[in-house]
């Protein structure tokens, strides 16, 4: 179920002394999602990471904190029969197909180790659905731009997610004071910031934008789970955790593999 934006402004227009409302601008809430080396949001085609100061990490705990706080009072005003927290045994599967789930999680990657799940689908177009409830806290669908092997190279202009994520959205869970973020999707991001949703609820369908875009990957959806924890000496940033175990339970429960009888 997806609440109406006139809710959400009727529920800001009635706490207009709050400094911070629900719903802030997407670039702030990148800022407070990532961990300690992005400062800057966005950072055009040439990626650059800007390392934040401890001040700025140090802030952006104590806002992410009032907002939470705010997301769950939010949450549970609106949490009823249909929508209500889930629990990581009752995570629903991301997919509408049973696609091909990677445990990539520890992967190498340029800056790193690549932090998330990839799973691939058979089509571009598939569902995307949300594992559990939530309030969506960040969502981007301008994202536009590709690759082009003579010529621009890689290419992007507009506002989805960033240029790394592209089209996308991230989602506060309640129940576990997680963030999950939904990556690469296509155009068409059936979500905005603002809306509580159920688990199962679409959120988009997958696509190639971000890097997805660039040349060797494939039609996949890239998942984050985030929590708070420790990152550079400072408590309560938040950290990557590897949801692999969550996610297959989902698959098996709702795309069991028969047996072949022998
Ligand atoms: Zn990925």
């Amino acid at each position: 179920m997806l609440l109406p934006l006139i809710a959400l402004a009727a529920a800001l227009a009635a706490a207009p002394q709050r400094s911070d409302s629900l719903v802030i601008p997407a670039g702030d809430l990148m800022r407070l999602y990532t961990d300690c080396g992005e400062a800057r949001w966005p950072y055009g085609t040439e990626e650059r990471l800007v390392p934040k100061t401890t001040g700025e990490i140090d802030s952006g705990v104590v806002r992410r904190r009032g907002l939470e706080a705010a997301w769950r009072a939010y949450f549970a005003a609106r949490a009823g029969d249909s929508i209500r927290p889930t629990d990581t045994t009752a995570w629903r599967y991301p997919l509408g197909v049973r696609g091909k789930l990677l445990d990539n999680f520890l992967n190498p990657r340029a800056d790193g180790p690549h932090g998330a799940l990839d799973i691939f689908v058979p089509r571009e177009g598939e569902e995307i659905r949300s594992p559990v409830a939530g309030v969506v806290v960040a969502a981007g669908d301008g994202w536009r731009g590709g690759y082009e092997r003579r010529g621009r190279g890689f290419y992007y202009e507009g506002d989805g997610l960033s240029r790394r994520a592209g089209n996308g959205a991230i989602l506060y869970d309640p129940a576990s004071g997680g963030y999950f973020l939904f990556s690469h999707l296509g155009v068409g991001v059936r979500v905005r910031a603002g809306d509580v949703i159920a688990a199962g609820t679409p959120i988009g369908r997958a696509g190639h934008t971000g890097n997805a875009a660039l040349p060797g990957h494939g039609k996949h959806l890239h998942l984050a789970y985030k929590v708070p924890g420790t990152a550079c000496g400072i408590p309560g940033v938040l950290v990557a955790v590897d949801p692999y175990r969550w996610i297959r339970g989902a698959r098996d429960r709702e795309y069991p593999v028969r047996r072949r009888r022998p």
